[in-house]
């Protein structure tokens, strides 16, 4: 990679400095383009990003592999405790974080401060303390059994080497972290590509990493336009991981890719998930569920996009919900009082207006929002409800990705059932009812990686986290992230 001697490799975002070159070896690389790096607060340009490509993406593999044996052979117990330093440092730069996030990608700073950050710190002392619980499995094979007796099968977990992690913009910092920690952990190294529409948090956690003793070329961080540097990432022969995060499209295109090396994969990709409203609901707690999904502009891969009502209740159900959803407040997300924010890019306006509109002309009724704000303009589309909407059709069938609902009544539970499982994805489902037994019923049917019921959003970190379908392949979490990230040996020993 080149070093352009006159560029400024530095932005300034709400007082905070954000170094906008790659973190490769334990130094900063520019490169000799750059890409621009726009808020969608107010469009304005915050910074221009190095633009990686091959050169950059060979480099940090390079140095990724460098660092594997040291980092891999380093104690347990010392790799916990810099994780612990990285989780002060994350809790030290709370603020700066909170804000560098939310100028760069729109979502909810008050989100950031309580909810979103201190979930990153988390994610660092929780896999940290994971891994010192984690122990050992061991088999002795049996007298009488086909296997000679008094032989010892000792099962270990190994570092699986360098590590390529892919993520989204939507929550950037959240989502890199849950799969930077694991793999560091484990002991491998680690090559972080975060996406192009919000950069800047990943600089200032290499920042964060190396302040708190993580050694040069453990966690490299690299920037650039998806496939200009992803397809040599993926497609790398000494890279033994790759977890993603993003699209289905994107993720079909990285499997292309690492099928070169047959490298293991974990995708965590889309969804169109449900929110299933019984009658026997409490209507107040349904109706707050609903609102929920709008939550960070409805930019939530979890997020259960289709409201399924029971037929009884859907008149009184959208009446409560369109009265709660007249009432948020929609602006500058850097506000206390705001609580839905822009859309991250004029891109993703386009796909939304674009879902709503076909859906309008093959007869849908918009009860609510079906376009942009009209005082704050273009980038804050509003809270959108529509009804009268076919099964088969675009909008209940595509992941919008945007704050757009769509709402269907069923007559009886297997009719609920049916319609929350016609889908090509399987993230997520989540249930409104008031009747126990009729929450483990429906949940048996469900096909789903995570099901909640009368709540949402509600994650522990020891339980496992993935989609079904094209929501994703294989789940991360607890013990499942640490079988991702290692190689699992079998050691047999002679009595
Ligand atoms: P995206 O697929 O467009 O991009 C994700 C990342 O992949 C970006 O960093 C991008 O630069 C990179 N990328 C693009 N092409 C690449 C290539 N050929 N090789 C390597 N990397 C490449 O997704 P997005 O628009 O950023 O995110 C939105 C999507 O992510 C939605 O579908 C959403 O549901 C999904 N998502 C899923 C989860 C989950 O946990 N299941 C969480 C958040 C978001």
């Amino acid at each position: 990679p080149q070093q352009p001697d006159t560029a400024v490799h530095e932005a300034r975002i709400a007082g905070v400095a954000v170094d906008t070159r790659h973190w490769i070896g334990g130094r900063r690389v520019a490169s000799a383009d750059t890409f621009p790096d726009v808020s969608p607060i107010d469009g304005s340009t915050l910074a221009r990003i190095a633009r990686g490509g091959p050169a950059e993406a060979e480099a940090a593999v390079a140095a990724a592999k460098a660092a594997f044996p040291g980092w891999a052979a380093t104690p347990w117990a010392e790799r916990a405790r810099i994780l612990h330093a990285i989780a002060d440092g994350v809790e030290k730069r709370l603020e700066e974080l909170a804000i560098v996030e939310t100028t760069d990608n729109g979502a909810l700073l008050r989100s950031h401060r309580r909810g979103v950050m201190p979930r990153v710190a988390h994610n660092f002392r929780f896999f940290a303390d994971w891994l010192l619980t984690l122990g050992h499995e061991d088999f002795t094979t049996h007298t009488g059994g086909p296997a000679a007796p008094g032989h010892t099968n000792h099962v270990s977990r190994d570092p699986a080497g360098p590590c390529v992690l892919i993520t989204p913009w939507n929550a950037p910092l959240m989502l890199a972290t849950w799969k930077v920690a694991p793999a560091l952990a484990a002991g491998n190294t680690v090559v972080l590509k975060p996406a192009e529409w919000s950069p800047l948090t990943a600089s200032l956690l290499a920042d964060i990493a190396a302040e708190a003793g993580l050694p040069p070329g453990v966690l490299n961080v690299v920037q650039g336009h998806g496939a200009e540097i992803g397809d040599d990432l993926t497609s790398h022969p000494d890279v033994r991981r790759i977890s993603f995060t993003g699209s289905v499209a994107t993720a079909r295109r990285i499997a292309a890719s690492a099928a070169r090396n047959l490298t293991p994969l974990s995708l965590e990709l889309g969804g169109k998930s449900p929110l299933l409203v019984f009658a026997d609901a409490d209507p107040e707690l349904a109706v707050d569920l609903a609102v929920e999904q709008f939550d960070n502009a409805g930019q939530v891969c979890l997020a259960a996009t289709r409201l399924l009502v029971e037929e009884s209740i859907a008149d009184e159900f959208t009446e409560r919900f369109v009265a709660k959803v007249s009432r948020l407040r929609q602006g500058d997300p850097r506000e206390e009082a705001t609580d839905i924010g822009p859309t991250i890019h004029p891109r993703q306006i386009e796909r939304i207006d674009g879902f709503v509109r076909r859906a309008v002309a093959s007869g849908a009724r918009v009860v609510f929002g079906g376009g942009s704000h009209a005082r704050l303009g273009g980038l804050y589309y509003r809270p959108t409800l529509l009804t009268d909407v076919a099964q088969d059709s675009e909008v209940v069938q595509e992941e919008v990705f945007g704050p757009v609902l769509t709402l269907q009544t069923f007559v009886d539970e297997a009719e609920a059932v049916h319609l929350a499982n016609d889908t090509r994805f399987g993230l997520a489902a989540t249930l409104a009812t008031g009747d126990h037994r009729r929450a483990e019923r429906v949940t048996d049917q469900l096909v789903a990686g995570t099901v909640w019921v009368n709540c949402f959003f509600v994650r522990d970190l020891r339980a496992p986290f993935g989609g079904s379908r094209l929501s994703g392949v294989g789940r991360e979490g607890g013990t499942w992230s640490f079988d991702f990230y290692c190689d699992l040996k079998n050691r047999v020993m002679a009595p």
